[in-house]
């Protein structure tokens, strides 16, 4: 059958802009505002925020519009295209524990009604690496610690494969209580979980982040691309280095992975050792 050549390109249009939708959903945009809207983000914890909608005056391949993720005051892009703002580092003058606190028996979404318990970021609160999964496991709700079962324990492996400890590291998730049958966070209660997330690492300050599968990188980074594209290169969280790679429940399904995860983790490595050695307690 000869389809209309417009009805074909309205189609390509309509997936287009429904993957572009997706696309933004997935990287917590709530807002799509015209230029002159006055948006103002309260996402002052948060990563993502408004996405002003600009009409472009030079568009390639399919009318797509000039997009600017915007969540406080914007800079200028002088090459157009897809801007995220480039907050300030991450500062802070709270604990871990500070943290927790305000964490509490957390309720703030609906997850709360099937966990056992909160399971908070578990490790060395001076440590130069931290590791980011989803969302706790059933092993995870029943003891309280994150990465305590099979996933957790390739994890160990993995951390041991470069020369540290499981007590030197930080291990943590996007999301702090067990979604029920271990489905995935919904968008929603990754972004109402992970600000706490962002304070921890703002605590703690680690000089590298391994986020593990999509979940983590998603909500770490602004990116388009899933894990396999984007893994083994460095990213940028706030001035710290972030290293995508697989998560170990996915090298329990597929061990063919596990030579790119050690690839991954060796870059982890090489770039920890350039490091001045950290100050020396006394
Ligand atoms: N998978 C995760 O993402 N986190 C855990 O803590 C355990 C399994």
């Amino acid at each position: 059958m000869n389809r209309d050549p417009n009805a074909t390109e309205l189609l390509d249009l309509l997936k287009e802009s429904r993957e572009y939708t997706q696309y933004f959903a997935e990287l917590g945009v709530e807002t799509i505002a015209l230029p002159g809207d006055h948006v103002k983000s309260e996402l002052s914890h948060s990563l993502h925020g408004t996405l002003v909608v600009e009409p472009s005056t030079q568009c390639i391949g399919p009318s797509v519009p000039e997009l600017i993720i915007s969540n406080l005051p914007q800079p200028t892009s002088l090459f157009g295209g897809l801007t995220a703002t480039q907050p300030t580092p991450l500062q802070s003058t709270e604990s871990m524990e500070d943290v927790w606190r305000d964490i509490g028996d957390c309720t703030r979404c609906g997850l709360c009604e099937g966990r056992t318990q909160v399971v908070n970021t578990y490790g060395n609160h001076k440590a130069r690496l931290m590791f980011v999964g989803e969302a706790p496991g059933a092993d995870e709700d029943a003891q309280g610690r994150p990465f305590v079962g099979r996933a957790g324990q390739l994890l160990t492996k993995i951390i041991e494969a470069i020369g540290m400890k499981r007590e030197d590291v930080l291990i943590g998730n996007v999301n702090r209580c067990r979604p029920p049958g271990n489905r995935q966070p919904t968008l929603e209660e990754a972004a109402i979980c992970r600000p706490f997330l962002f304070r921890e690492i703002a605590a703690v300050q680690p000089d590298v982040i391994v986020v593990m599968g999509n979940t983590a990188l998603r909500n770490l980074l602004e990116v388009r691309e899933g894990i396999t594209r984007v893994r083994g290169k460095f990213q940028d969280f706030r001035g710290i280095k972030v290293m995508p790679t697989f998560h170990p429940a996915y090298l329990l399904r597929d061990p063919s992975k596990k030579r790119e995860t050690w690839e991954d983790l060796k870059k982890v490595r090489d770039y920890l050792d350039s490091l001045p050695a950290p100050p020396q307690e006394s």
